[in-house]
């Protein structure tokens, strides 16, 4: 049988693969995805939805080896690592462990906010353009604090995050709770970036994929694909639903990715970071805005269609099971801030796998040694938000085209 042929191919049907196919098409190019399940049905699904250039600091931050390792033997604790016998990991561990300092902080840092700034703007500019209806709204992040250390510090952190282009402004506890009626008595203060944002990241998903079809892209429905040959001439594809064709392929698998890219002979250094969610009918006194509440590290986001929980950052491998102890650990921690911290009837109880990368940043570009293959992932905490510069810089490679933002912090070379 002949293999069907289309332009671009592209693997996974997550954000990432989805907008990159938007960007493409934009670019007049066709495309054709190839998704195992559903569109938006990984970790793009329940995740909390905030658009967040503010949270341009990486993981692998000085202190962040303390805090785990005293987190480790907390089982409710929202960084958590499960010992265990996985090479792959503790080589993963060792060059994080490595990068926890400032000078590593500060490069990836700067290279986040090149790739986080872009996609603030370019989601904006995509949710008018394609009339995307995900409740977008462009009303700003809280950080908010009970712990007068852990304020202290935040705050001195936004400091140095104004050379990177986040703007904050901050609050003391009494004057942000005059404005917050959602919120108990006892918050020590708050920091507000008022140029994050937040969506509804399953509409946002479902949104793009309308607009891909509409746009004549073609996207394929359990379709899981298995194997990837290249050749002068572009790329086959081995699926579930038989061959496919392309003058090129796009790897988007977020967390998926390693297991696809080692049949290429390529290591990719991506570890699943699981994180929960719950979602809930809108209680009746919700937050003015999405906020993290800080001492938790539980995010709280608001829809006119919901309210969600969202949390944790629990290194357990591929791991499938719904964790009650982290589940209850979102709602305790709401408990701590909300006067209703939860709604009255539970949507969903979800998990995700974050693509983490042991430096926090993406991986786009050219599959090292190969002309037709690419790479779109490893986008950890922050897909969504990068989902529009992401896309954006992988369409303009494919097709030739002078990029918005420098690509060399992103190439997969970094790893080899
Ligand atoms: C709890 C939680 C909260 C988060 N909050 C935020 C937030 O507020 N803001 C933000 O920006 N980001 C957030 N994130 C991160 C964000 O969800 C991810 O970075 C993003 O969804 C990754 O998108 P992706 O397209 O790379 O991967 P995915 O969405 O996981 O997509 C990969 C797709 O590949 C498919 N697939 C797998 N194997 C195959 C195969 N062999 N063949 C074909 N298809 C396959 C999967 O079914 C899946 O649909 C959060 C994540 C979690 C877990």
């Amino acid at each position: 049988m002949n293999a069907q042929h289309d332009e671009v191919l592209i693997i996974g049907g997550g954000v990432i693969g989805l907008a990159t196919a938007l960007a493409l098409i934009d670019a007049g190019r066709g495309v054709r995805v190839l998704e195992a399940a559903t569109v938006g049905s990984g970790a793009s699904h329940g995740n909390c939805g905030t658009i967040t250039p503010s949270h341009a600091p990486p993981l692998a931050a000085p202190g962040t080896i303390a805090l785990g390792l005293r987190w480790m033997f907390t089982p409710d604790a929202p960084l958590y690592l499960k010992p265990r016998l996985d090479p792959g990991l503790w080589r993963w561990l060792a060059h994080f462990a490595a990068r926890c300092n400032l000078k590593d902080w500060r490069q990836s840092t700067q290279s986040r906010s090149a790739i986080l700034n872009d996609s603030r703007s370019r989601l904006a500019e995509w949710v008018e353009r394609y009339g995307l209806q995900c409740e977008f709204a462009e009303e700003g992040l809280d950080y908010v604090f009970r712990q007068q250390a852990n304020f202290d510090h935040y705050a001195k952190e936004c400091e140095s995050l104004r050379e990177f282009g986040v703007v904050s402004e901050i609050f003391d506890g009494a004057d942000y709770l005059r404005d917050e009626p959602a919120l108990k008595p006892g918050v020590v203060g708050a920091v507000r970036f008022p140029e994050d944002a937040r969506l509804r990241p399953d509409r946002y998903v479902a949104e793009l994929a309308r607009v891909v079809r509409e746009r004549g892209g073609a996207i394929e429905e359990n379709c899981c694909v298995d194997s990837l040959q290249d050749s002068a001439n572009g790329v086959i594809v081995g699926t579930s639903l038989g061959p496919r064709s392309g003058s090129d392929a796009v790897i988007a698998l977020g967390a998926w990715s390693p297991a696809l890219a080692r049949t290429l002979g390529i290591e990719l250094p991506i570890q699943p970071g699981k994180g929960y969610s719950i979602t809930y009918s809108r209680p009746s006194l919700v937050p003015r805005r999405a906020m993290v509440l800080k001492d938790r590290q539980v995010c709280v986001t608001v829809w006119e269609s919901g309210f969600r929980l969202g949390s944790t950052m629990e290194f357990s491998g591929y791991d499938e099971t719904l964790n009650a102890t982290r589940l209850a650990a979102l709602e305790r921690g709401a408990g701590e801030y909300l006067h209703e911290p939860v709604g009255a009837v539970v949507h969903e109880r979800w998990y995700g796998w974050r693509p983490m990368t042991w430096d926090d940043l993406p991986v786009l570009g050219r599959v090292p040694g190969k002309r037709k293959l690419w790479l779109a992932a490893g986008h950890g905490m922050l897909g969504v938000t990068m989902s529009a510069a992401s896309g954006q810089l992988m369409a303009d490679l494919i097709a030739g085209n002078t990029t918005a933002i420098d690509p060399a912090p992103y190439r997969m070379e970094r790893f080899l």
